[in-house]
């Protein structure tokens, strides 16, 4: 493609964004169980209002755009109380979770830095926790001790305590992580947290506008948020389970001593003294507003149903997952979980790919095997569907074991056990960096091989034996840990 000689009629060009548009997952019709946060056309619409007239809009310089630093001052605000923070809390939005992860490892480690002369930094976080705090520790050089959980789920917090040493600069909890919907044991981390002088970051990216209105409904849940003692910052994304427009989360700080190390400041550049509270440079106005207007939208009382309406949906897919004869992995308290199979016949990457044929969108997670669900407000109307079209996809599934031998299902299954996790990763990158080659096309994991020849350098290696004999171990492990689980 090249840029179009002339200007393009306005009409064509939304054509061709409608005929873009068809290639999506139908989350409109409630047939996707991640990335999007949907609550109908109206309200969208209304959004969009908002967005528009901050369109233009920037946050680089909170002097020049006092609009936006009042809104954001204030979402913070209104969000610190909800966490149960008092006065002294400060924070900043960021354009979404990751931004917001990725300050916490900065700030911690230059906190460390400066209070306890920390040279190496190291953090501990359980295995399940988002991968945005494995990015931020490779990007800002945190060596990083990834906790495995305990068997059916749940933070190992004896495995996070053999860990803590003099250059811990961070404890992460989450509340609740992304795989399984699980929170993690808050207080207790909060008691290390405490006696060892060690900040606590609680990632409620997901949790965050959720937890709080399933335990004003009535559902007790165990403490996460500022009441507990030791927590020092907590995340949350205002475009998950706050509805706003993507774009916008947020990181509260208990003390500024902690916020103070996110702050960048440069007094010398010729450009004029510059002071930046996060990673961003131009900061996106349209969706800072939406995110004020969201909160706005709904209120205490808005967020109170749509959480009760969320969790309803998600209580009953999950009991009639469950007489399905699938696993719900540990107790999900919120609105996320996952569901793995307990019969060895029954692949659930294969149940995946039979659903998917019939136009669900669904997301496949692995250690163990399961199919996860990120559950909204929306979904309410289709558990019925989605229930039965399971119960469907599994009588094939049964029938047709070799399905597991196919499709995405081998590719997830390869990936997913071959024990050679170097080689894994490699494939993966070359995989997915080729498609941002000009001639790369979009991610297809439909039969992709280890060897994936389109990628560069492919053939370098060695290939064929290589990867008979990776797919050979793979099946072996994946038929042991089968076992082992039944
Ligand atoms: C979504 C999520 C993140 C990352 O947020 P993005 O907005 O996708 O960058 C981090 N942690 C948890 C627990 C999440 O669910």
């Amino acid at each position: 493609m090249r840029l179009p000689e002339n200007p393009q009629p306005k009409q064509k060009i939304l054509n061709e964004l409608s005929r873009l548009e068809k290639l999506d997952p139908q989350y409109k019709k409630a047939k996707l169980f991640s990335l999007v946060y949907y609550l109908g056309e109206a309200y969208t619409g209304f959004l969009n209002k908002v967005f528009y007239k901050f369109f233009s809009a920037n946050g680089l310089n909170p002097g020049a755009f006092k609009s936006l630093k009042t809104m954001e001052r204030n979402i913070v605000e209104m969000v610190a109380n909800l966490f149960h923070g008092d006065d002294a809390v400060c924070g900043v939005v960021t354009s979404g979770g990751t931004e917001s992860c990725l300050l916490a490892v900065k700030t911690y480690r230059d906190f460390a830095r400066q209070a306890k002369r920390i040279k190496k930094p190291e953090m501990i976080v359980a295995d399940t926790a988002h991968v945005a705090w494995l990015k931020g520790a490779e990007y800002f050089n945190v060596k990083i001790h990834r906790v495995r959980s305990l068997p059916e789920g749940g933070m190992d917090i004896d495995a996070v305590k053999k860990k803590i040493n003099r250059n811990t600069i961070m404890l992460l909890g989450s509340a609740p992580e992304y795989p399984h919907g699980l929170i993690d044991p808050i207080s207790k981390l909060s008691a290390l947290a405490v006696k060892y002088k060690i900040p606590l970051h609680v990632d409620a990216c997901v949790g965050g506008f959720i937890l709080p209105f399933i335990e004003e409904n009535g559902h007790a849940l165990p403490p996460w948020d500022f009441r507990v003692e030791g927590v020092t910052s907590i995340s949350a994304d205002i475009h998950k389970y706050g509805f706003a427009a993507k774009g916008a989360s947020l990181i509260l700080y208990r003390h500024q001593h902690h916020f103070e190390h996110q702050v960048f400041v440069d007094v010398d550049w010729p450009g004029g003294i510059f002071a930046s509270p996060a990673l961003l440079g131009t900061r996106p106005g349209g969706a800072y507003a939406a995110a004020y207007a969201a909160l706005l939208a709904h209120g205490r009382k808005g967020y109170l149903k749509l959480a009760k309406d969320a969790l309803s949906a998600t209580e009953q897919l999950k009991k009639g997952i469950t007489e399905l004869g699938f696993k719900i992995i540990g107790n999900p308290q919120a609105t996320l979980f996952a569901y793995r199979s307990t019969q060895a016949e029954v692949d659930v990457f294969a149940i995946a790919d039979l659903m998917e044929k019939r136009g669900w969108f669904i997301d496949r997670i692995q250690k163990p095997d399961a199919l996860h669900a990120m559950v909204t407000p929306g979904h309410l109307r289709i558990v019925k569907d989605y229930l039965r079209d399971l119960k469907a996809c599994l009588v094939v599934a049964k029938k047709q074991p070799e399905l597991s031998q196919k499709g995405q299902a081998a590719t997830y299954g390869m990936m997913a056990h071959v024990p050679f996790r170097k080689i894994v990763k490699k494939q993966v990158l070359k995989m997915f960096a080729s498609t941002y080659r000009i001639s790369g096309g979009t991610l297809n994991l439909e039969d992709a091989s280890l060897d994936n020849s389109a990628a560069e350098g492919g053939a370098q290696v060695k290939r064929p034996l290589a990867e008979r004999f990776a797919l050979w171990l793979a099946e072996r492990s994946r038929k042991r840990m089968q076992k082992s689980r039944l």
